[in-house]
């Protein structure tokens, strides 16, 4: 059994700016040996989000701050290789807040069994926070009824993707916004979007109205910025406006005034609300299994980015930034 694991620590709050190399170091740490009730855990992958930049930089007070020197939280699978009367039994996949740690002692009382006859990696993805996001996002606070439009910007992520295969299965029109064409084509041709709008190709705004032609009854906001301006431009009467992320924001120093279209919502009677999924964290055992139900009967389809290699953590997380990753983020050991 190893004594020894090799972790990323957090060595630097990178506020106001994009991560850089130095905000982690990589260390080598002594493994302590599982007292009474615990577990020495293996990780085989770990999640990526960008809200773990928000972590490392300490203003989201929805989670505990970070200090310099904390193993750098994030979501992982893992296996129990040794148990002393543990929870779990040696050969259990685990998963939850592993941190970004090789080996972890732990009494596992956050950790939840992976139980899913879809790949284990699913519990990070299409049944993990993301796609339990999307499903939150859109059911308890778009509230979208059959026949509206749904609009969804960083519509090809890992939420995103799964917010407009929701939209369609109650039967509304989903329309999603990405970076590129060929995003933008795996959209249509495998998410089933009605639609697509690739905003790296310019005037968002008329993109919209034109697949938009009555307005847009629920917007699902991964991104902010611009794009959210352009979106609310946009609005049907009553909409509702969804604020599940803003990315365009998370490296910003300074940030600008709020969108100049947001009195639309006057003009329309529309809302906009913001909200944290872990609010509805005890009933994310019945939502992940409806959305393994829906991946059964081919509804829901979805992409787990696969990288490899621990030392490659930090610059697995930079891809979601630059809009590399390719569905789920993920990374395996
Ligand atoms: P993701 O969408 O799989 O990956 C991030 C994507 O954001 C990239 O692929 C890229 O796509 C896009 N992006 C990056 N920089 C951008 C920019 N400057 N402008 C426009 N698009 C940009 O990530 P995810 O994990 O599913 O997260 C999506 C959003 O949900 C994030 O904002 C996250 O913070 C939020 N979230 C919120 C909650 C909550 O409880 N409220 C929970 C989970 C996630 P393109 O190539 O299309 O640009």
């Amino acid at each position: 059994m190893p004594t020894t694991t090799r972790q990323w620590l957090l060595n630097g709050h990178p506020r106001g700016r994009g991560i850089v190399e130095d905000d982690f170091k990589l260390v080598e740490t002594e493994l302590p040996d599982p007292g009474e009730g615990e577990m020495l855990l293996q990780t085989r992958w770990l999640g990526f989000d960008p809200a773990q930049k928000g972590w490392m930089e300490n203003i989201a007070d929805y989670v505990a701050p970070m200090a310099i020197g904390d193993v750098m939280r994030g979501s992982g699978i893992a296996e129990v290789i040794e148990s002393n009367g543990g929870r779990f039994k040696v050969g259990d996949m685990v998963f939850g807040t592993t941190g970004w740690t090789e080996h972890l002692v732990t009494d596992g009382k956050d950790l939840t069994k992976v139980e899913t006859d879809l790949s284990p990696t699913a519990v990070l993805s299409v049944l993990g926070t993301t796609g339990v996001t999307a499903y939150c996002g859109l059911f308890k606070v778009g509230k979208p009824v059959a026949g509206d439009t749904v609009l969804v910007s960083g519509a090809a992520g890992a939420t995103g993707s799964v917010v407009g295969q929701l939209a369609k299965i109650a039967g509304c029109r989903a329309v999603g916004i990405a970076g590129g064409p060929d995003k933008c084509k795996w959209l249509v041709e495998e998410a089933g979007y009605d639609a697509a709008i690739d905003y790296k190709a310019g005037d968002v705004k008329a993109q919209i109205k034109e697949h938009c032609p009555r307005g847009v009854d629920v917007i699902f906001d991964n991104v902010g910025g611009e794009i959210l301006n352009d979106m609310l431009a946009n609005i049907a009467t009553a909409a509702r406006v969804v604020i599940c992320g803003g990315i365009s924001r998370y490296e910003t120093g300074s940030l600008p005034a709020g969108p100049q279209n947001y009195f639309n919502l006057v003009f329309r009677r529309a809302s906009m609300a913001g909200f944290i999924v872990l609010d509805w964290a005890s009933e994310f055992p019945q939502i992940r299994k409806r959305l393994e139900g829906f991946v059964h009967d081919e509804t829901l389809h979805y992409q787990e980015d696969i990288q490899h290699g621990f030392e490659n953590a930090p610059d697995t997380l930079q891809r979601l930034f630059s809009g590399k990753n390719r569905g789920k983020q993920m990374l395996e050991l």
